[in-house]
């Protein structure tokens, strides 16, 4: 994992250009309304491939709260999750405490990822350009992982869209951060099993 410096400890002081997380160096974003995909963000400045966006950041809860949160969110109809694996204790809620960076819609083929990173001892994620960003453009990133539980239509638009969010499974060892994910057009509806995963997964609004 990637650690950033310990303010207490790095020599470089207030040069230090690996603290990012600490000092909130976001890169400048905003909200817009998409024509077809809900909210979106879009960057207002041009991005270098690799550069750290924005922290997806948000209350800090157990798998067990999440599934307890998720289902009853489920269980009221609501369709607005932001929900992010974070390790095998703890998930994001980017729903009560949450910034831009829940409102990332997407694709197929993504100008975004997520990475998680250490700081100061504690993991945090944040997510980073995978290709050079010219201001105004939508960002985005792929809620994909190798295995999901939720399946749904996708309106991403690029040349080498799946055609959908997710697929069905039958392991349940993924755990899913279901940002806006409408659970009334999903094909399945499980709930993660507390175990580690390595991806991600959000949806669109509907
Ligand atoms: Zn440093
Ligand atoms: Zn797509």
């Amino acid at each position: 994992m990637l650690m950033e410096c310990h303010p207490d400890i790095c020599l470089a002081n207030d040069l230090c250009q690996n603290q990012k997380f600490q000092k909130r160096q976001y890169v400048s974003t905003k909200i817009f309304k998409t024509k077809d995909r809900g909210w979106g963000l879009k960057t207002l400045q041009d991005v270098k491939r690799g550069e750290f966006i924005i922290e997806y950041v948000g209350e800090i809860i157990t798998h067990e709260e999440y599934r307890r949160r998720s289902g009853e969110m489920l269980a009221n109809g609501y369709s607005n999750y932001y929900f992010l694996y974070l390790d095998a204790r703890r998930m994001i809620d980017a729903g009560p405490m949450g910034n831009y960076s829940r409102f990332i819609n997407h694709s197929c083929d993504p100008n975004c990822e997520m990475r998680k990173w250490s700081v100061n001892g504690d993991a945090r994620i944040g997510i980073f350009a995978v290709v050079d960003i010219s201001a105004g453009r939508e960002l985005t990133f792929n809620y994909q992982s190798d295995k999901y539980e939720f399946e749904q239509k996708c309106f991403c638009s690029s040349e080498n869209c799946r055609g959908f969010i997710g697929r069905k499974t039958d392991e349940w060892n993924v755990y899913i951060p279901l940002s806006r994910f409408d659970y009334s057009k999903s094909l399945t509806n499980r709930h993660a099993q507390e175990t580690p995963i390595s991806g991600y997964l959000k949806s669109r609004d509907s």
